[in-house]
């Protein structure tokens, strides 16, 4: 084996393999239900598979446009007139990533300096600190409280300086739950307006959303839209997280930095793929039900869960639900996660891995885009806890 022996220094020192792994793999050699990763456990619209099959055999085989086929940022566009009133050019504010995470890797890349700093709130998705880490940003992060997640604006407003380049937000949120609502939204656009400060609204979950409530995009807010890149995802919303497809979209101006990193990291994306999704969201049921097939999974797990020593509140959005094992155990969060996936045979993911200072609230998180077979065993060893 060859040894390479040099003084060689980490650019991520303290970043660990991801939870999302290490949870995964323990599942799968312990044989346990894996409720830790998010993905769902059922196939994605045969319809749409079919697609995707029709592309390859056509012939859409070879690179697709580096900013993604017309067809498909056209058909995005039109979802967003339609949902959210606002009008994005296809040609220049549109542009196909693999998956969320690249478009919010590309986004950092592209603006952020060294000594920028980044606000974000913990806990976080996992991905945001390292890449503003590597690109030499300070990660500034505000912990929200336990149980209700809620932001204090006033808290963010004291904390921006003249070198805030950019706030990260995410909603419906992973891991929370929780949604922002339209009040948050009036707040930040009150915040940041007459500033040079970019966001990057991270909306993977816009459509899984529950008990009536709104999604509150930030093109919605006209002082947002026009610093905003807004990422997306469509493994969440047509069951197929595998084919890392998604986009971002950002007024011209930043759209055209955006893809001056594009055209490096990845170049271009899945050809086969677009073309299937632009034919299939013609459909808009095939991503406007999505909220209530999930509310109906959300209902089952924790009406089956209602007898059980863990303490919850409902999930408002994402296929995310938390549960406190505060009367359980004390065991640390990670320690538990771990034992029940050996012992128990459920894997969930403890949530002080986003936290800041890996702050420990005892609370696990729990997958339910899982079949209705799936949650009621999860929710019978759940239950015998
Ligand atoms: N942001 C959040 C909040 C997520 O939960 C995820 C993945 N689950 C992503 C971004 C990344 O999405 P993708 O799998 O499309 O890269
Ligand atoms: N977003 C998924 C989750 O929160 C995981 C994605 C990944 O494994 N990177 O579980």
């Amino acid at each position: 084996m060859l040894t390479y022996n040099s003084q060689f220094q980490s650019k991520l020192p303290e970043i660990p393999t991801s939870i999302f792994s290490i949870m995964s793999g323990l599942a799968t050699k312990e044989d346990a239900l894996n409720l830790s990763q998010g993905f769902p456990n059922f196939e994605s619209d045969s319809k749409l598979i079919q697609l995707v099959n029709k592309a390859m055999v056509g012939g859409k085989n070879q690179y697709a446009p580096m900013p993604g086929i017309f067809s498909l940022r056209e058909i995005i566009a039109q979802k967003m007139e339609s949902l959210y009133g606002i009008s994005y050019n296809p040609e220049t504010e549109i542009t196909i990533t693999a998956g969320a995470t690249q478009a919010i890797f590309t986004a950092i890349a592209a603006t952020v300096k060294k000594d920028d700093e980044v606000i974000i709130f913990k806990p976080a998705y996992d991905c945001y600190e390292p890449t503003i880490e590597l690109f030499g940003g300070k990660t500034i992060a505000v912990q929200l409280d336990p149980e209700e997640f809620s932001i204090n604006w006033q808290e963010v407003k004291e904390l921006i300086t003249y070198n805030t380049k950019m706030i990260i937000i995410n909603t419906p949120h992973n891991p929370s739950g929780r949604v922002l609502s339209k009040n948050d939204m009036l707040q930040l656009e009150a915040l940041l307006k007459n500033t040079n400060i970019l966001l990057i609204s991270d909306e993977v979950y816009e459509h899984i959303i529950f008990d009536g409530e709104k999604h509150q995009s930030a093109a919605l807010f006209p002082a947002l839209t026009e610093r905003t890149f807004i990422t997306a995802s469509f493994g969440k919303t047509f069951h197929n997280t595998g084919w890392k497809t998604g986009y971002c979209i950002a007024p011209a101006e930043l759209t055209k930095e955006f893809r001056k990193v594009h055209q490096f990291n990845v170049f271009s994306v899945h050809h086969p793929t677009q073309v299937a999704l632009a034919e299939y969201l013609k459909t808009p049921s095939n991503y406007l039900e999505l909220g209530h097939f999930y509310q109906e999974k959300r209902d089952l797990f924790l009406s089956l869960l209602k007898d059980s020593r863990f303490e919850f509140i409902p999930s408002k959005g994402t296929y995310f639900q938390l549960l406190n094992f505060r009367n359980i155990t004390d065991e640390s969060d990670y320690d538990f996660a771990i034992r029940l996936t050996k012992e128990q045979k459920i894997a969930g993911i403890p949530i002080s891995v986003f936290n800041e200072n890996k702050y420990d609230s005892k609370v696990l998180r729990f997958c339910f885009a899982k079949t209705d077979e799936t949650l009621k065993k999860a929710a019978e060893i759940l239950c015998n806890i």
